[in-house]
């Protein structure tokens, strides 16, 4: 792709090539035609460096009216720092083009600043606050405006402008068309977007067109009867899930989302009952994060462009393999790999095995998580989100009052509390919460003793029963020719015990396939054997995770 295959004007043209611009960036080449031949709105996820300013900037140049003296463009970027770099790239772009841009921003005398919109810029950059300083003093006019760019999105949330940016955005023309750039995408701004974009349509580089799809295959074995109640449980155990449930029917597919969102989960129903409308507004939603769980026919799931899902869950499996592969590889990021989870009950069990042929990929199983550790999973979620959290300003003139009420609490109280303020509804429902793998088992273990003979259903042998242990299913199919020995720095003197390794291992790796076997535990160190190919994966969530903390793991040297 060429620049002048874009179908720019020869004048930027002429001022990118003096710039030394041979090729279009990733994100230009797919922004510039969009905004030069369609007339949506677009929501652009690249990282800093990808080229976003002429992304917009182009087309922004090419469409606007030189000859009109109002402003047509304005462009809202967080810092003094930034307006002034994306005001001097503009204008480099513009160098053939009689055009008056202006930066304005906060932290300089405001009368240089109003000399300089004296004569109205058909393109004018912003920092919130000083625009919204200089509209009360109606100095800015915006009701011409045709484009307005929400550039560094994320970063002007975090600098807590949302509040100026819902005030600007209001008094802007519904005529315009809104572009916004973020590196991330947070709930806020996709909560700007559905209030403020007309069905924006996404686009992100870096992630859809990675090939080498990454995907985990795990099925868990459910009772008919519990089917649903797996289902909130996986959901449960993966808090910051971004995922597809698919089912195999409409009624299906509306029975489940009906029942996840009175439940309270972000999840809702694409299928082709809905309405064209209500679909893109569905569609809509999911694509820009606002909603989590979308609960879908594979008919209705079609249309839909989103390929870096964390999770595809097969509520029910599919008929054919080929619809199995099309769930399975919307998921599978960058860096990252995706999970499918495929409900099934024990008599379904036995279409995993063409699945796998066909995929040329085993599935693992995968244990339905406990309640103990769906509440420990959501703490860490909860602690982890904490740490990153970036508190409102505005909390801080609350902060002396608070810590005055609060000064006889210690911290580990004051924490305590905290928790149990957020948890006891988790805690209380997860309190007597069923052992749904052992209640599959019991059904297992009595269609045995019905047909006593048969030697299918032994195959399929899985004994468990809290949700910590690994079944003997897995540890036999780990084979001495494939593991490693592995040891880590806890033994029977710090009362340690297989069951707490496996649950340990399950905690710092979140994932349940990882084969364990022979578990030797001495005094200070226990030994045990891990499947070669998840020694890696072993290794790194230890080093990594912050459950892991004091713990040391590492292979035995010269075997055992
Ligand atoms: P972003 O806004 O995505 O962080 P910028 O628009 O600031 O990125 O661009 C980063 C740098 O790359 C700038 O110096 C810009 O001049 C340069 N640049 C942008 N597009 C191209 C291109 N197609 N070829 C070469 N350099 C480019
Ligand atoms: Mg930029």
């Amino acid at each position: 792709m060429k620049f002048n295959e874009l179908g720019l004007k020869q004048e930027i043209l002429t001022a990118i090539a003096e710039m030394g611009f041979e090729t279009p960036s990733e994100i230009q080449a797919e922004v510039i035609p969009y905004l030069l031949n369609e007339t949506g709105d677009v929501v652009g996820l690249a990282q800093t460096g990808t080229g976003k300013t002429a992304a917009f900037g182009l087309p922004i140049l090419q469409t606007i009216d030189p000859n009109a003296k109002t402003t047509q463009a304005l462009i809202l970027s967080p810092t003094r720092e930034l307006c002034v770099q994306i005001a001097g790239e503009v204008s480099k772009y513009a160098k053939n083009l009689p055009m008056h841009i202006v930066a304005v921003y906060g932290g300089e005398d405001i009368r240089k600043q109003l000399k300089e919109i004296d004569t109205t810029p058909q393109i004018l950059v912003a920092t919130p606050g000083r625009l919204i300083d200089l509209m009360e003093r109606k100095k800015v006019h915006l009701e011409n405006l045709n484009y307005l760019v929400l550039d560094e999105a994320d970063e002007m949330l975090n600098m807590g402008f949302l509040d100026d940016i819902n005030t600007i955005l209001e008094k802007t023309p519904d005529t315009r068309r809104t572009l916004l750039f973020s590196a991330t995408m947070p709930a806020e701004i996709s909560k700007i977007a559905m209030n403020y974009m007309k069905e924006p349509v996404e686009i992100s580089v870096g992630k859809k067109n990675e090939a080498a799809k990454n995907v985990e295959h795990y099925f868990v074995l459910t009772k008919q009867s519990t089917r649903y109640e797996v289902l909130k449980r996986l959901l449960d155990y993966y808090p910051d899930i971004y995922g597809i449930v698919f089912c195999r029917t409409r009624q299906e597919t509306k029975d489940v989302a009906e029942k996840l969102m009175v439940d309270g989960y972000n999840a809702d129903a694409l299928h082709g009952d809905l309405s064209q409308a209500q679909r893109d507004s569905v569609m809509n939603k999911f694509r820009l994060r606002a909603l989590q769980i979308l609960v879908a026919t594979d008919v209705a799931a079609r249309g839909l462009d989103v390929n870096d899902l964390t999770h595809v869950i097969h509520y029910n499996l599919p008929d054919d393999r080929e619809t199995y592969t099309h769930r399975s590889g919307r998921t599978g990021r960058v860096n990252k790999s995706g999970i499918s989870i495929a409900l099934v009950t024990p008599r379904e069990k036995g279409a995993i095995k063409p699945i796998e042929r066909a995929i040329n990929h085993p599935f693992n199983q995968m244990e339905i998580p406990s309640g103990g550790m769906v509440c420990q999973k959501q703490l860490y979620y909860m602690v982890e989100k904490m740490q990153n959290l970036q508190p409102d300003k505005k909390i801080e003139r609350f902060m002396p009052d608070v810590i005055e009420l609060l000064k006889d609490m210690d911290r580990d109280d004051i924490i305590r509390r905290f928790i149990a303020l957020q948890f006891n509804q988790l805690l209380e429902y997860y309190h007597n919460s069923t052992d749904l793998n052992a209640s599959v088992q019991q059904e297992i273990n009595s269609n045995k003793k019905r047909s006593s003979s048969d030697g299918k259903n032994r195959r399929g042998a899985y004994i468990e029963d809290d949700g910590f242990k690994k079944s003997r299913r897995q540890m036999r199919v780990a084979d001495k020719g494939d593991t490693l020995r592995l040891k880590i720095n806890r033994g029977k003197k710090d009362g340690f015990e297989p069951k707490r390794l496996l649950g340990l291992i399950n905690d710092v790796t979140g994932d349940k396939s990882i084969n364990i076997g022979d578990i030797d535990i001495s005094p200070r160190f226990t030994f045990f054997d891990v499947d070669k190919k998840r020694v890696k994966q072993l290794l790194q969530a230890f080093a990594a995770s912050p459950r892991a903390k004091g713990y040391i793991i590492g292979e035995v040297k010269g075997n055992r």
